[in-house]
């Protein structure tokens, strides 16, 4: 498991660098609260509210409300998902795609049927 770092806050700042504030909405992984988290950047460091941000694996963002961080700050029995899609007429897992299929699979786009 691993906690948000300040080192990574910066690199998602400078990834979404027309943000001045990161955001995520969700619900709390312990408890299912509906839980809000925001990280600024101050002079002294990055703010962080409303719970804690959990980044298991890369760009998969886990959250936990106040009360739970204060209860139990480690995240726990998390399971990464097998995730199933098409590859050249056949499902297969991602995570067993070659590279570049993998690569390829991250450039996907979901289609969007609400634009005419
Ligand atoms: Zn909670």
């Amino acid at each position: 498991m691993s906690m948000m770092t300040v080192e990574r806050l910066h690199d998602l700042l400078d990834e979404n660098s027309e943000k001045d504030v990161l955001g995520w909405a969700g619900s709390c992984h312990d408890c299912q609260k509906e839980t809000n988290v925001t990280a600024s950047p101050e002079t002294e460091g990055i703010r962080i509210e409303g719970g804690s941000v959990y980044e298991p694996e890369n760009n998969k963002f886990i959250l936990k409300c106040d009360d739970c961080f204060q209860k139990d700050p480690v995240l726990r029995n998390f399971q990464q998902c097998e995730v199933y899609s098409r590859v050249v007429g056949y499902l297969r897992p991602v995570n067993q795609w070659n590279d570049a299929k993998q690569a390829e699979f991250k450039d996907r786009a979901l289609f969007d049927d609400s634009v005419s």
